[in-house]
């Protein structure tokens, strides 16, 4: 088969390796198409790579094309997306259910080679089956699509309430989307970009903040009401964004921190007093499982799309890129800014 592996830091090359065999409890995934997530980028351009040489790709879609012994619940022909994590199940945390924070985890396209390949092997356990009418394209968004659902499940999320997302890549564009398919009275969205704000709002948002406007907090205090926001979710990761997040929160407000940092952080006692005067609970999320395994995010994505009210919107696609050349869609994130959106890699080979 045709694969992408990377060699060493800006060493990613496309080229043949022999296609792996579904073993025991194991389904060989013939791909169709997988994200670049942004946890992959210091993996081929920096030095997060975890060995050499590896293949990288863990949000996919594809069709189930062998199964491994023992395999009941799936068919040859199915259309599938990948489950990455591969948790270990014995660990305390992974007896509670707490997947997301197992220590001995696995994970395809990391830790096991993953999908940034014409084939990818999986645990039975790790593809989740989606209907005729959900896309291949659309197939590859569930992983971040549940990460979103992740990060709402991770406050006590009720219906009729204010939300703010701060934000606008793919998992800002997914939180805000189950945020109104779970009945929030308002969504808003805040970013620095025009487009991204408008493609927010054509996804369902209430209004989108420009946060480079000057009066851009009085404006979220007009959406907001009383004294602030009932739901927060910082999906950027930026010092800014995570100040913004104390600040935009009302009284007895909940924050769920879906981005990660990349930087150092300071708050002044200003800023973080808010936590303290407005009793707001902060609570962190971390990728995408509960019990049973994989867990209702990866339901719920599967249903949703399927009914077409979790939305992935061609815009939230920046490029379709051929694997053979996925070494130049790596060097597009070396210019900052560059890309807008997903790039995904078509494995059709
Ligand atoms: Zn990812
Ligand atoms: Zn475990």
């Amino acid at each position: 088969m045709k694969a992408g592996v990377v060699y060493a830091r800006e060493d990613i090359r496309y080229e043949d390796r022999e296609t792996p065999k579904a073993k025991k409890g194991q389904v060989l995934i013939k791909v169709k198409y997988t994200g670049i997530c942004g946890s992959d980028i210091p993996r081929v351009n920096g030095d997060a790579c975890h060995f050499f040489p590896n293949i990288l790709g863990h949000e996919f879609s594809g069709t189930v094309a062998e199964l491994g012994e023992g395999v009941t619940s799936l068919r040859v022909g199915d259309r599938v997306a990948g489950v990455p994590l591969v948790p270990c199940m014995h660990c305390e945390d992974c007896q509670k259910g707490h997947y997301s924070l197992c220590k001995k985890y696995r994970f395809i396209g990391s830790s096991e080679f993953g999908s940034f390949a014409e084939y990818v092997v999986v645990p039975e356990k790790n593809v989740v089956v989606f209907v005729d009418n959900i896309s291949f394209e659309q197939g590859a968004f569930f992983e971040p699509a549940t990460v979103a659902l992740h990060g709402l499940r991770s406050v006590s999320y009720q219906s009729g309430k204010t939300v703010a997302v701060l934000g606008t890549g793919t998992i800002g564009m997914f939180v805000l989307q189950w945020a109104k398919i779970f009945g929030a009275k308002k969504v808003v969205v805040f970013d620095i970009e025009k487009e991204r704000l408008d493609l927010g709002k054509r996804l369902g948002a209430t209004e989108g903040i420009n946060t480079l406007n000057p009066d851009f907090m009085e404006e979220a205090q007009k959406q907001a009401g009383t004294s602030g926001f009932d739901y927060v979710f910082e999906t950027a990761g930026n010092t800014a964004t995570m100040k913004m997040a104390f600040e935009l929160a009302g009284n007895k407000a909940q924050l769920g921190f879906i981005g990660t940092p990349t930087k150092e952080l300071c708050f002044s006692v200003k800023e973080w007093e808010n936590l303290n005067r407005k009793e707001l609970k902060l609570t962190g999320s971390w990728m995408s499982y509960s019990s049973p395994f994989p867990g209702v995010e990866w339901d719920y994505t599967s249903v949703y799309m399927g009914l077409g009210e979790l939305k992935v919107d061609d815009a939230l696609i920046f490029r379709k890129i051929h694997l053979s050349q996925i070494a130049d869609a790596f060097k597009l994130y070396q210019k900052p800014g560059a890309v807008k959106g997903k790039i995904l890699i078509d494995s059709e080979c």
